[in-house]
């Protein structure tokens, strides 16, 4: 039985070509790992289909760097085209010429070479080791064939590595053992293998999840699984975070912040959307909120060198990011919400936006697409605000066109978000508008990095989520006129001016109907405003929708009618979305990745 107590991945190379070694190895090295290397002794020093195949010398490095050398067949022959009898000669012909050059060492895992092996071969072969390994491109998880493990060749989708950190995270989630395969590591790498990059960010990937990661036979020992031979595990050198840091020492550090507050259902996407980022040093902090669900239980399956998760009582979202913001050590802040998904490449294309030398003072925005439950059909709608603007033209286009910026778009210098001071904890609704306006107001202005994605689980309120939604409780909407007094003050501040004044004027009349008629005192304060901003507010217009309902109802009712309304609409759309989604999941294998190569 595979059933591990921590998730568990290997990484394997098949055949051990020079590069695997000499580059995958040193990549390993670096996060203070190891791998399993599959040899075919009768083929040393020869060209291949990967690339120059290991020398001599390099069995002794790799023992030296405590690697594992397994055991292929020593001529290669292929598993299933060979007859059983001739297969098994070939096994016992590669440990002997293991025994002749290192009389210490021996072969306790072994994977078949090219195809699946013949049911004969399998049988004859399985007394020689602890394991032996195939394919099958998936994870091992449960009753397990030992004789024949399941792993994922990593070449097979070179072209998409989001399948690959997919099937990471799904083995996370499953609590399985991942074995991944490959060939070669090299700039041009042959059809079998992949390149540097490419494994770095799968190894780096990985580390970030928390896994436990260890060659074959160790991690038999690990599962306590024994095999056919009873053997002393090694120790084993732990990989810590600074390993990787110290390779990437002078690239700024992104410090991801979550607040999460009953998120169970969304909590894992998030976290993954955090760990796949391709920008290399990131730190992620989850703060929960007092969560009555199991968002916790399920944050701490992430927590890692990477990953810290945080537990408070229940004070609110604004008083959790305070929280996770005086936890962080990050050159540049990620805010992100507990259902709200980044592209891989989010945070990387607005570090290089930045460049080396630019200014710490500018605030780095980034295009968002709503969506429930289906990724892929997040609708990226352009608004006045996908530009590069100054604080007052930005904070002008906000008020007086009534549009925003979803929060995790933004990437903040710590120094900007110092300056801005901590979120306001009085602030039930809006509190992420009234705060970027004050980091605007102390930054240099926005730079909008068009293809940098952001994906915005939203409404939040039809979830019964998270989310604060305006018109929820008199609490809230009283919260939201002190942010709206705010942003106006804010404006003010930066510019009075006739443009700035009619722009407050148009936010306030867009906003009166959250007010108006019942919170009288809000009214009046909202009628002195705009007198004081040289201008009148017009009693609030329904849409014509609801507009029928007010002679007859009045207008608290037709306005409880309209946001009934509304909410009825997207709890449909998120039944069908949902649908629609599960739908989808039983066709593909693997969760949120599009296609598949
Ligand atoms: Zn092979």
């Amino acid at each position: 039985m595979v059933n591990p107590q921590k998730p568990l991945i290997s990484f394997t190379f098949d055949d051990f070509p020079r590069s695997a070694l000499l580059e995958g190895g040193a990549i390993l090295k670096r996060y203070g790992l190891t791998g399993t290397y599959y040899v075919s002794l009768g083929l040393a020093g020869q060209d291949s289909p990967s690339g120059p195949l290991f020398l001599i010398e390099d069995l002794k490095t790799l023992f030296e760097q405590k690697h594992e050398l397994g055991c292929h067949t020593f001529s290669h022959c292929e598993s299933w085209q060979t007859e059983a009898s001739v297969f098994e000669d070939s096994v016992i012909e590669n440990r002997e010429a293991l025994r002749n050059l290192f009389p210490d060492a021996k072969f306790e895992s072994f994977s078949y070479p090219i195809s699946m092996p013949r049911p004969g071969s399998k049988a004859r072969i399985a007394p020689y080791f602890r394991s032996c390994r195939g394919a099958g491109q998936t994870f091992n998880r449960g009753t397990t064939d030992l004789n024949q493990l399941s792993a994922f060749f990593l070449e097979k989708s070179r072209h998409n590595i989001e399948v690959i950190k997919n099937l990471i995270y799904q083995n996370h989630l499953a609590r399985g053992w991942l074995i991944l395969a490959t060939h070669d590591i090299s700039e041009n790498p042959s059809p079998f293998g992949c390149t540097p990059e490419f494994f770095d960010e799968i190894v780096r990937y990985a580390v970030r999840t928390g896994v436990e990661i260890k060659p074959v036979t160790e991690a038999l020992n690990t599962l306590q699984i024994q095999g056919c031979e009873t053997v002393q595990p090694r120790p084993y050198v732990v990989s810590e975070c600074d390993t990787t840091a110290e390779i990437t020492r002078k690239q700024p550090l992104v410090s991801i912040l979550i607040p999460a507050y009953n998120a169970q259902e969304w909590i894992a996407d998030t976290l993954h959307s955090a760990l796949a980022q391709t920008w290399e040093r990131i730190e992620i902090i989850v703060v929960d909120d007092g969560s009555t669900d199991r968002t916790v239980a399920i944050a701490q399956q992430f927590e890692s060198n990477c990953v810290r998760v945080v537990t408070q009582k229940n004070q609110g979202a604004a008083a959790a990011r305070n929280t996770a913001f005086a936890l962080s050590r990050g050159d540049y802040i990620q805010w992100l919400d507990a259902d709200d998904v980044l592209a891989p490449d989010k945070i990387a294309r607005q570090m290089e936006a930045i460049g080396e030398h630019g200014s710490r003072k500018v605030l780095l925005s980034s295009e968002f697409g709503r969506f429930l439950y289906r990724q892929q059909r997040a609708e990226f709608i352009p608004t006045e605000l996908w530009k590069d603007l100054s604080p007052v033209e930005w904070l002008l286009r906000k008020l007086g066109k009534n549009v925003y910026m979803q929060t995790a778009t933004w990437l903040v210098s710590r120094e900007l978000t110092e300056a801005a001071g901590l979120w306001d904890t009085r602030l039930l609704s809006d509190d992420d508008g009234e705060y970027f306006c004050r980091v605007l107001c102390a930054s240099e202005g926005v730079r909008f990095v068009p293809g940098a994605r952001v994906y915005y689980r939203a409404p939040g309120v039809a979830f019964g989520g998270s989310l604060s939604y305006i018109g929820a409780s008199e609490l809230k909407i009283r919260a939201h006129w002190i942010s709206m007094q705010l942003h106006i003050d804010y404006l003010l501040s930066m510019e009075d001016s006739g443009r700035v004044r009619a722009a407050c004027l148009k936010y306030l009349q867009t906003c009166f109907i959250y007010y108006y008629p019942e919170m009288n005192d809000i009214v009046k304060e909202v009628e002195q405003l705009a007198t004081k901003l040289g201008g009148q507010i017009q009693a609030p217009k329904l849409s014509w929708k609801y507009a029928w309902m007010r002679p007859l109802m009045g207008w608290r009712l037709a306005k409880r009618s309209r946001v009934s309304l509304l909410r009825l609409k997207w709890r449909l759309k998120k039944s069908l979305d949902e649908m629609l989604f599960k739908f989808d999941g039983r066709l593909m294998p693997s969760r949120s990745s599009s296609k598949q190569d």
